[in-house]
């Protein structure tokens, strides 16, 4: 009998884009995509350890699975990604209905875990530095859009974070490969792609570095729009920015994470650049490309944050006008460098203010800058169609807004060209103008069901 896998995906796009991996290794070894819970024989949770309450979520979502594994005890439910890692044998304490548990270097030998499966839960958390993922053939879903990752791990250190852990250090995918990759991703009908990695412009091989990669990228036949997240500061080069100002096929977004304005914050966390820094590249990136669009990560109520570091960062917020940001209260991580050296000293209740306090800030200025738009006509690729409205396309503008639109007769992969008549702070909603350039047959795969949640990015 075909085992049927089904995966959920909680955290960032580089575990959405695992999953894939995962889906691809599992599906290369004979195994089949579910389509529901119910006719899964293996349920995969690849799960994120960023913050206590992603790992909160998926114990809950554990919790609830309790019931379908009663009814069917032949059915296997695996645990993978960072919280995996993160807990190991821990979380079969926890959770001991779990039948595996594998960490981000060993989806390569998913098949074989699962296979060799027997009535004790297997462990599989080691980290392996080779681990690439070389010749494995992600399974995406049909469309227009695909992640590729092309770095794993990360060597910083931010003393807040638990990736460096969880993932282990950094390395690169061979140039050579992405570029093969994308050429095949172009050939199938993938027009859109977005660069993954940890600290993406770290990215080297040779002597080609991450400036270099996504112009070569940027020039594949068919290739339409390159993305990439998250860039660090530390490394932003002039090099970078000429090259996303001037490459018609970069997206012209960037999401920047900032996490704090106040210099000895950033020194607490590690972050290796002042807040002057940050500007400067800020402000490079808009002389050099007036459309550009920047987002950015925050922490408020990190250890040791004064009343007078927090205001620091609540006025960059208001001066830098951020598209949006993803905004957080410091949660302690245990591995964390700061779980083991710091206090997590700050009240939880001056935390949520300051975060409220922030969302507030913030979610005026996306507000203002999304509101802007109405009147005028943007250029828009189309991704897909509104689940909620089949008539209604979908897709992203050059600095990478949502839009929403009447899908008239256009398709995905196509451009065309929107008159905004409204906004919220999230998304343009608009008038179909014209075609301005249809798009080649987007790419059909087997759909694959994973259930995805995507969180911030951790830079
Ligand atoms: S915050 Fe980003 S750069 Fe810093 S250690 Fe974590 S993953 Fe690396």
């Amino acid at each position: 009998m075909t085992m049927k896998v089904l995966i959920e995906t909680y955290g960032c796009q580089m575990n959405t884009a695992d999953s894939e991996l995962i889906m691809g290794i599992l599906t290369a070894a004979g195994f089949e995509p579910a389509h529901a819970l119910e006719e899964a024989n293996v349920i995969i949770l690849n799960t994120c350890a960023v913050r206590e309450k992603a790992e909160a979520r998926i114990l809950g979502r554990l919790t609830n699975l309790v019931p379908l594994k009663r009814l069917r005890p032949d059915l296997l439910i695996g645990v993978v990604g960072c919280m995996a890692k993160h807990l190991g044998e821990k979380l079969v304490e926890k959770v001991p209905y779990v039948d595996f548990v594998a960490g981000p270097d060993k989806y390569r030998t998913l098949p074989e875990i699962i296979a060799n499966k027997r009535k004790k839960a297997e462990i599989h958390t080691e980290f392996d530095r080779s681990e690439l993922y070389t010749g494995c053939t992600p399974k995406r879903p049909s469309g227009v859009t695909a992640w590729v990752t092309i770095q794993r791990g990360c060597n910083y250190v931010c003393t807040y974070c638990i990736v460096p852990h969880v993932r282990g250090g950094e390395r690169n995918v061979p140039a050579a490969d992405i570029l093969t990759e994308v050429k095949r991703l172009a050939e199938m009908g993938f027009s859109v792609v977005t660069l993954l990695g940890q600290t993406v412009n770290s990215y080297v091989d040779g002597d080609i570095n991450f400036a270099k990669l996504l112009r070569m990228v940027a020039n594949v036949e068919g290739i339409e729009q390159v993305r990439f997240t998250s860039p660090h500061p530390l490394g932003f080069s002039d090099e970078l920015i000429e090259v996303i100002a001037t490459e018609p096929h970069v997206a012209k977004f960037v999401h920047l994470p900032l996490q704090s304005a106040s210099d000895s914050q950033l020194v607490a966390m590690r972050r290796k650049y002042t807040y002057e820094e940050y500007e400067t590249i800020v402000h490079k990136l808009r002389e050099k490309c007036p459309e550009i669009a920047i987002s950015t990560d925050i922490i408020v109520g990190f250890c040791g944050e004064s009343e007078e570091d927090y205001q620091k960062t609540r006025q960059a917020i208001i001066d830098n006008r951020f598209a949006f940001a993803f905004l957080f209260a410091y949660s302690e991580r245990s591995l964390s460098i700061a779980a083991r050296t710091m206090k997590d000293d700050i009240p939880s209740e001056v935390k949520q203010r300051r975060l409220a306090e922030i969302i507030d800030i913030q979610q005026h200025i996306s507000k203002e800058i999304y509101e802007s738009r109405i009147g005028s006509r943007v250029e828009v690729i189309v991704e897909g169609y509104s689940r909620r409205n089949s008539d209604q396309a979908v897709g992203n503008t050059r600095d990478f807004k949502t839009t929403i639109f009447d899908r008239g007769d256009c398709e995905p992969g196509d451009w065309v060209e929107v008159e905004v008549d409204s906004a919220t702070s999230q998304t343009l909603v608009g008038r179909q103008i014209r075609i301005i350039k249809k798009g080649r047959a987007p790419a059909v795969e087997n759909q694959i069901d994973v259930g995805i949640s995507l969180g911030p990015t951790e830079n």
